[in-house]
This record gives structure tokens, C-alpha cells and sequence, in this order.
């Protein structure tokens, strides 16, 4: 028999739960394909001297979308109208989907940003010049941005893999989500295009963590 004590208490714990709803629930950011350049690379492609001019922020801060936009051209194919998105970086750095990819024709793993080494090259095409990536094409690797205060909340911590459901008419589940937590942060899911289309996505829906997987990762070279 369950004492009405307990009763009551679990009751308190769910009514808790269910009045913090909205701290556990992640807006989605969809990013379509785009290119993180360094100065360097820049001003081989717009001119020397040349600064990143901004359009509009970004939900990360300090981070924003550019006026400016380059080709990008694989082996077997290119698009044009590919945004910059800045401030610039130490190294030169392409964002593509896995159906890029197969247009493009290169094999981009799927990496956490920043993790450049021994993935394909690219070529970027600017106004005043060209840059042939030796490396720097990646399929990012999905996942949450958080504030050390979001990750308390949701019980999770820096590099946690974990796994987020979506809702809507396209419901589904991503496995092998980074976490990852800085107060530099907002709280935001990153996705792709293809990853947003194939559970009907939109900006700003939300998502929730699930479960949490630990920090193993074995399929993902990181
Ligand atoms: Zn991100």
C-alpha cells in the first residue's frame, strides 16, 4: 500500500515538474548550409584589407550572419549564395548537409565544429579571388547550445551525449546530441537542413532531452 504521505509528495514532485516546463524545452536553429572563413582567407576572397560587414545576429552571441555570400564548388557540383557567417576564425571552415554533399561530391564526415583534420577540401569562390581548402568541409555534428544554469537544470554537462525528442506531426528522436555549455551561450538546438526537414522543423519549435547517454560517442571521430 502507498501511505497518503507518499501520495501527496509525489503529486508536490510532478506539479514541480510540470510548472518548470518551459525550462526544459530547447528552440530549434536550423542552419542551412555556410562558411566560416579566416582573414586571410577573406581577403584572398573579397579584397585585402577587407572587413566582414553584418546583417543580422545570430541567437549565439557575438555571432552573426554577413552581407556576404561565395560559391562553393566540389568536385561535381556548386552552389552559389552561400553565407558567411561571422566573426572570423582561425581556420576556414564549410557547413554543408549530407544531400550537399552528394551534389558537391565530397565525402564530409560529420564533426563537431572546429574539428577539421583529415576531412575533404572545398573550393570557395569570391569576388576578388578563389580559396582551395585543403581541408575544412564538414556534415556538423547536431547539438544544444546551454548556459552552465540550463545544464544544472536539464541534469546534463559539457560534452554529454544525449537524446532529444521533437514534436509535431513529424515526430521523432535524435540520437547523439553534443551538449555543450559555456555562459557565452543561449539555449538553442542547431540542426541542419536535412536533419530539420526530416522531422518537419521549423526555427524556433522546440525539443526536449529524453535521455541522457553519457559521454561516449564510438561512431563520431572527434
Ligand atoms: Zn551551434
Amino acid at each position: 500500500m502507498v501511505s497518503e504521505e507518499l501520495l501527496k509528495l509525489v503529486t508536490q514532485r510532478v506539479i514541480e515538474k510540470v510548472k518548470n516546463y518551459d525550462t526544459y524545452k530547447i528552440p530549434i536553429g536550423v542552419s542551412n548550409r555556410h562558411v566560416h572563413v579566416s582573414q586571410e582567407d577573406l581577403e584572398i576572397l573579397f579584397g585585402k584589407g577587407y572587413e566582414l560587414t553584418k546583417k543580422s545576429d545570430l541567437k549565439q552571441p557575438g555571432q552573426f550572419a554577413c552581407n556576404e555570400t561565395v560559391t562553393i564548388r566540389g568536385p561535381k557540383g556548386e552552389f552559389g549564395g552561400v553565407r558567411i557567417l561571422g566573426p572570423v576564425r582561425k581556420q576556414s571552415q564549410v557547413e554543408i548537409s549530407k544531400t550537399d554533399s552528394f551534389r558537391l561530391g565530397v565525402k564530409a564526415p560529420i564533426r563537431e565544429s572546429g574539428c577539421l583534420s583529415g576531412t575533404p577540401g572545398l573550393e570557395i569562390i569570391g569576388p576578388k579571388g578563389a580559396v582551395s581548402l585543403p581541408e575544412g568541409a564538414i556534415i556538423a555534428l547536431r547539438h544544444i547550445h546551454m548556459t552552465p544554469r540550463q545544464a544544472e537544470a536539464m541534469n546534463v554537462w559539457d560534452k554529454d551525449i544525449v537524446e532529444v525528442e521533437t514534436f509535431g506531426e513529424r515526430r521523432g528522436v535524435f540520437g547523439d546530441v553534443l551538449v555543450r555549455v559555456s555562459d557565452q551561450f543561449s539555449l538553442e538546438m542547431h540542426v541542419d537542413v536535412d536533419e530539420a526537414n526530416a522531422c518537419a522543423l521549423r526555427n524556433n519549435d522546440y525539443v526536449m532531452i529524453r535521455h541522457n547517454t553519457g559521454t561516449s560517442l564510438p561512431a563520431i571521430n572527434r
